[in-house]
């Protein structure tokens, strides 16, 4: 297989670039270099600034009708084209082809809201505020705004940003994750076929050289990022440091809750899809089961029996339901937590390094682990892959402690069948998107995405009526227009 050469996209092409440093891409499939992706130095994040900030004088006067055109027809181009790039995303990261389609879907979505953007950019008119006077507020753009993204959506997340900034009239510059660089090109290079012109949408390829030249630009107005806690939070601190509106989503662990009552076969289906699916790299991933009361031996039992039933595989062979890690680095790092986990107490029920997998590839099979405590490092950690923990308690209550307790609080869900329970839950519990009898809930695009706590720095969640927020600005406009004939000067203030 011939080796790809990932570069930049700027101003509607490709960058020829001789860099100083690149990075390696894997196929996590089969355990080989796939690719090596370009490092931007700072001078490559001013060309793709400089290529954004020239576009946005020009994007920021288009119509509203020619930017649903290419919003709609960007919609078309994706969706013809969704299982190419699925297949990329597969290949770089590892997932399954179905499990990649969906996540395209998703993104999908998102381009959908935006194509009723002259809908969502509508001010607000106050008439008459004061004789011949009317106040209207309006939004506006930002200007050029940055994206830097995880590996784990390396097109859903892209399109959580990049649509719903350039229906607000900015331009973008996105920096991919290093680890599965190629759908963000692809994602660029198709919306300048759907008609977006060159410039408003340019990709940088890099690590924290790149990411810190975006934080620290001039010209760059916003910065959003989805990536781990410690990266978030330096992200927020830098960009605002250096006067940038920011929304910097971190790390997660999610829990579970079951409550005796729950239909135990749908919880334990739901829990492994959820805690095993994309071999656990998910942000809302399902990590830690609480399990209330007696609901504790028949559920693990059958956590048990499905665990050691999953098929891992190659994600582009139909019958995986579980592919590899994204790397031999990340498979080694989950790998460590299972010994770790057992030297603190924790009883191993699945181990995945038992597990049928195949070799060569960054594989580990699923694991789980029953009676996990809150101090052990297998539940304090982020460990995002393969492993479910089972943490048991007695009440009700003990498990909205447990959770409000943790400082990552992106998803929870509760599975139950008493509905005043699933009222409480959704009262009292301190986490920004909350299930009920749904493991994932992740918001539709006219919701927004976003967690509390050490899972989101910055106030706006993505995509939906926040995302809309975050990449506008209003200004307020009061005017007179006397009725004719003039009403003369009046030095009374505010309005005469
Ligand atoms: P990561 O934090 O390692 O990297 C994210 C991005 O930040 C990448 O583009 C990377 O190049 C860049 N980066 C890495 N180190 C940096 C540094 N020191 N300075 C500046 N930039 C840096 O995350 P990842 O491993 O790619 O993705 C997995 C993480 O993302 C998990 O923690 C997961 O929970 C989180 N995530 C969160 C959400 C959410 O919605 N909250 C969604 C997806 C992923």
């Amino acid at each position: 297989m011939s080796i790809r050469e990932i570069t930049h996209f700027i101003d509607g092409k490709p960058v020829v670039d001789t860099p100083d440093r690149t990075g390696e891409v894997f196929n996590p499939a089969a355990g080989t270099v796939a690719g090596h992706v370009t490092f931007a130095d700072s001078e490559m994040v001013d060309r793709a600034v400089a290529s954004a900030c020239d576009a946005f004088a020009t994007w920021r006067q288009s119509s509203l009708a020619q930017r649903t055109e290419v919003l709609f027809a960007y919609r078309e181009l994706l969706l013809a084209r969704r299982m190419d790039l699925a297949a990329v995303i597969t290949a770089e990261h590892g997932k399954t082809l179905e499990d990649a389609a969906g996540e395209v879907n998703r993104g999908l979505e998102v381009v959908e809201y935006v194509c009723g953007i002259p809908q969502l950019l509508k001010g607000a008119y106050s008439e008459q505020v004061s004789r011949g006077v009317d106040t209207y507020t309006i939004k506006q753009p930002v200007g050029v705004c940055a994206g830097v993204t995880p590996f784990n959506f390396p097109a859903m997340v892209p399109l959580w940003m990049v649509p719903v900034a350039v229906a607000c009239g900015n331009s973008f510059v996105l920096k991919p994750s290093e680890k599965d660089p190629s759908a963000g090109n692809l994602l660029a290079e198709w919306f300048c076929e759907a008609g977006l012109p060159d410039g408003v949408f340019n990709v940088v390829h890099g690590d924290r050289d790149a990411v810190n030249a975006l934080l620290t630009h001039p010209d760059v107005a916003s910065v959003s990022s989805v990536g781990s806690t410690p990266v978030a939070r330096h992200i927020y601190e830098t960009a605002a440091a250096h006067g940038k509106r920011v929304q910097a989503l971190g790390g997660a662990k999610n829990h579970m809750v079951v409550l005796p009552d729950a239909d135990l076969d749908a919880a334990a289906d739901a829990a492994v899809g959820a805690g095993y699916g994309s071999a656990g790299q998910r942000c809302m991933a399902i990590s830690v089961v609480v399990t209330v009361g007696q609901a504790a031996d028949e559920l693990v039992e059958r956590l048990r029996s499905l665990t050691r039933d999953l098929k891992v595989g190659a994600g582009d062979e139909e019958t995986s339901e579980m592919g590899p890690l994204v790397t031999s680095e990340h498979r080694d790092k989950v790998e460590s937590y299972l010994d770790a986990g057992v030297q603190e107490g924790a009883d191993l029920v699945a181990d995945g390094r038992a597990h049928e997998v195949p070799s060569p590839g960054f594989y580990l099979g699923p694991s789980l682990f029953d009676r996990v405590t809150p101090e052990m490092s297998i539940y304090r950690d982020e460990i995002f892959g393969p492993v479910l923990l089972v943490a048991r308690v007695d009440t009700f209550a003990d498990a909205v402690e447990l959770i409000n307790s943790n400082p990552h609080a992106n998803g929870t869900a509760l599975f139950t069948r008493d509905g005043g329970a699933a009222r409480r839950f959704q009262n009292e519990i301190e986490v920004g998107m909350v299930g009920v009898n749904v493991p994932i809930p992740v918001p539709v695009a006219f919701h927004s995405f976003g967690g509390w706590k050490n899972s989101l720095y910055g106030d706006l969640h993505v995509y939906g009526e926040d995302g809309i927020r975050f990449f506008t600005r209003t200004k307020v406009v009061t005017s007179r227009w006397p009725d004719a004939p003039s009403a003369g000067v009046s030095l009374n203030f505010p309005h005469g």
